[in-house]
């Protein structure tokens, strides 16, 4: 069988160049061709996270950037509000407590959204460094309002740090206008790279933040790499994943002008998805805030996600499961970064598939109809 679709919610498909761009010899990462090339990408980076503010490359997954963002900002006895619906909100929490941060919860069921009215109720009398929070909750394919949550932090002089994991390139996010404090994003999900790299971006007064920081940190001094990004020839402090950072060039080159067209392109495709789910006869697993860039799907009793995920596997498609207790019952469709029309119906003749030889009844070839008419000429 030839190379299987991949639409799960990252890493996501790579475009032809992307992976051409792999396949090189790896440059030397204190060479004039490497200084141009990180050049042109910090200022791609720059563009699509909306900052004037350097944006830090780090040879690492998202989580490293995540790490980055809270050893850098917080120092000891530090509190937070971390703010959870889902595993990567857990997530965050979890690295901020490790590093010895005071983080008091605020939890939402899963499939629902952040209320910033709560929020706001605990700014207000706490006294909190910063919140913690997810834009997009790939967990559950549900989007935080960030924008508004940031002008409450604003109004109560509160850091927001934001994990833009899964949305950043994908989903609106304005991190200078909307005046977010701490925004983290990795290679291999909207941006259409490779796995393998994070990017951290912090506003002015966090990097104020970072300069009174106590905790510990090496490998990911967010300084130490900010001087290297502010160079004449801009380099990293250590080797970076130099042919990652290539391919990830080209990913960007593809987004970086595009922007605004490529967030319509996937509220087009979010919406073709939730009705062609629809029409199967399955239920979505948001139930508001809905993301257009990951699709959770609740199976229908008795049919486990186990089974669809080894049959649509075997038709070439490849999905995730739901993440915690939702591991067995939900399916989850990534349909972000390089996702075409021809990938998601052959996805979705893959799933019709799947579920009919699970016994389920549907009336066979309405979700490729449906997306069909949703999609139209989108390629
Ligand atoms: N945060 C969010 C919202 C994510 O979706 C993910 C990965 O799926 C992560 C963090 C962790 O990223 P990584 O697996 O690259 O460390």
């Amino acid at each position: 069988m030839g190379e299987k679709i991949l639409l799960t919610p990252g890493p996501t498909m790579l475009p032809d160049r992307v992976k051409k761009a792999m396949e090189s010899q790896p440059l030397f990462h204190r060479s004039d061709e490497f200084y141009r090339i990180f050049s042109k990408f910090n200022e791609s980076l720059k563009r699509i996270f909306k900052t004037s503010q350097p944006v830090i490359t780090l040879t690492s997954s998202g989580t490293g950037g995540l790490e980055a963002l809270v050893s850098n900002i917080f120092s000891r006895g530090d509190k937070a509000l971390g703010v959870t619906i889902g595993e990567f909100g857990d997530r965050f929490i979890e690295i901020a407590e490790s590093y010895g941060v005071e983080v008091d919860e605020l939890r939402y069921e899963w499939g629902t959204a952040a209320r910033p009215d709560d929020i706001e109720r605990r700014v207000r009398s706490n006294s909190y460094k910063a919140v913690l929070i997810t834009h997009n909750e790939t967990s559950t394919g549900v989007v935080n309002d960030i924008k508004t949550i940031a002008e409450i932090c604003h109004r109560y002089n509160v850091l927001i740090l934001v994990d833009a994991v899964s949305s950043l390139g994908g989903l609106e996010l304005d991190m200078d206008g909307w005046g977010l404090d701490g925004v983290v994003t990795c290679s291999q999900k909207c941006l259409m790279g490779p796995p393998g790299l994070a990017f951290v971006a912090l506003s002015e007064r966090a990097w104020q933040e970072t300069k009174k920081s106590d905790l510990p940190h090496f490998y990911f001094d967010l300084n130490k790499a900010k001087k290297g990004t502010e160079k004449i020839n801009p380099d990293t402090p250590y080797t970076p994943a130099v042919n990652t950072i290539m391919a990830a060039y080209e990913g960007l080159n593809m987004l970086d002008k595009n922007l605004d067209a490529v967030y319509i392109r996937q509220r087009i495709i979010g919406n073709a998805v939730r009705k062609a789910v629809d029409h199967i006869g399955l239920r979505i697993f948001a139930r508001e805030n809905y993301s257009d860039c990951i699709t959770g799907i609740y199976l229908p009793d008795g049919i486990s996600s186990k089974e669809i995920i080894d049959y649509m596997y075997k038709e070439g498609v490849v999905i995730a499961s739901g993440q915690g207790r939702y591991r067995g019952n939900v399916i989850r469709l990534g349909h972000m970064g390089y996702c075409t029309k021809e990938m998601l119906i052959k996805c979705f003749n893959a799933l019709e598939a799947a579920l009919t030889a699970s016994g389920f009844e549907l009336k066979a070839g309405l979700s490729i109809e449906t997306l069909d008419k949703e999609l139209g000429e989108l390629s």
